[in-house]
């Protein structure tokens, strides 16, 4: 109705004063519609500061129990509750945490009218605070996702190490068991009548079990190795030393323990730059295991050969057997933690399955690579790279 006849007067019109005039003639409109469909909440108190009535937006978002109730049950707990009384001046502003019915608290800038009965309450929301919150939310929100993604890289870590965890003590305690077992059974029987055994035997059963405490020894020693490794532990103390130097002493141990099976040992250093930055014992560690299983899969009369030579910035040690070899299909499974492929030795040690697994980690973490090569029944060489600077 009005649309039709103000419009064209309004486009045209440019005394101030006179457009003025000519809303306040629709004030009431305008006002009715804010009151009625406004985001705005409207709340009429008396002097007891009672909720005598609200618009519809009041109660759609505060909720329909707060009619009668005290006004400050609308505001959150950890709102200051501002002096009413004080506040009831004309026109004072402030901002006040409303308790939402959808559980959010959200503030208004709220202005307070003194009335004959009251107080009447106008609450807005503050367009800028909103876009304060609105970015603080959003910020809280990629901090929780992160926070959460997190959460779960690190549960699937730990469910990844409980189950090494629970695979190696399955392992551990059977293979602990079987040493344990027989070394109570020689116990009993040493125990029972020590003067029917001679002396030979008597020398002969308590090598054998000094050889299973040996074993059993080593094993623990090599999962507790495994189990820091694994669970990210490995510190590398390094030092400047000539692996060249390194290999020379060790050649002479490695002599006498293959000769105690008649097995060959021939260590061949190359001319060379051997200087490097790495973990002394844990190279060692390395080379002893490499070196001990060629001797330890090699028969009477066959050889083992260390070449020691540079390949590029990396040093190369070379070690090769004449054993049994392995199979080309169990080639990668022999780095896997107790991986034991059935190929025995000759003189039957038993293994643990953890000593390349141990050695391969402890390479990478030089920088450095495990290759290996090798033909049934013709023998194995396992080549280590090792960069010279880690
Ligand atoms: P262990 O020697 O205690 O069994 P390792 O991790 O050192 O554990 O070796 C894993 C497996 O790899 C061995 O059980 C064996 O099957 C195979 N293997 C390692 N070195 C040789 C070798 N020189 N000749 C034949 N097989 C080998």
């Amino acid at each position: 109705m009005f649309c039709a006849d103000i419009f064209p007067v309004l486009k045209n019109w440019t005394d101030l004063q006179k457009r003025r005039e000519l809303f306040e003639m629709f004030a009431d409109i305008v006002v009715n519609h804010f009151y009625k469909n406004g985001e705005i909440v409207i709340i009429h108190i008396g002097t007891d500061m009672k909720i005598k009535a609200a618009n519809s937006y009041a109660f759609k978002m505060l909720g329909e129990h707060i009619a009668g109730e005290n006004i400050k049950d609308c505001f959150v707990e950890f709102q200051e509750i501002p002096d009413l009384e004080d506040i009831g001046k004309e026109g004072k502003e402030c901002f006040i945490n409303y308790n939402f019915d959808n559980n959010f608290p959200q503030t208004l800038k709220t202005t307070f009218y003194k009335t004959d009965t009251g107080l009447l309450l106008i609450g807005e929301a503050n367009g800028r605070e909103m876009e304060i919150l609105r970015k603080e939310l959003i910020s809280m929100n990629n901090q929780l996702n992160n926070t959460t993604r997190e959460l779960y890289r690190k549960n699937s870590e730990l469910e990844r190490l409980n189950k090494i965890k629970n695979q190696f003590l399955g392992i551990a305690c059977h293979d602990l068991r079987t040493p344990l077992n027989s070394m109570g059974l020689l116990c009993e029987m040493l125990k029972d009548d020590i003067s029917v055994f001679t002396e030979e035997e008597l020398s002969r059963y308590l090598g054998m079990l000094e050889e299973q405490i040996k074993f059993m020894s080593e094993l623990v020693k090599d999962m507790l190795d495994i189990s820091a490794i694994e669970s990210g532990a490995m510190i590398l103390r390094t030092e400047r030393y000539d692996f060249a130097d390194e290999i020379g002493k060790l050649e002479q141990t490695y002599s006498m323990i293959a000769s105690k099976w008649d097995v060959k040992f021939n260590a061949v250093i190359n001319e060379g730059d051997y200087l490097i930055q790495a973990d002394r014992n844990k190279l060692k560690q390395v080379v002893d295991n490499i070196v001990g299983n060629a001797i330890k899969y090699s028969d009477k009369g066959q050889e083992v050969k260390l070449l020691l030579s540079e390949d590029g910035e990396n040093i190369k040690i070379t070690i090769s057997d004449e054993g049994p070899g392995i199979p080309e299909h169990l080639i990668a499974d022999i780095f896997k933690p107790f991986s034991r492929m059935h190929i025995e030795t000759p003189r039957k040690e038993q293994s643990s399955g953890l000593g390349l697994a141990i050695s391969e980690k402890i390479v990478k973490a030089h920088k450095g690579s495990i290759e290996v090569k090798s033909v049934e029944c013709e023998g194995s060489e396992f080549v280590v790279r090792i960069c010279k600077k880690i």
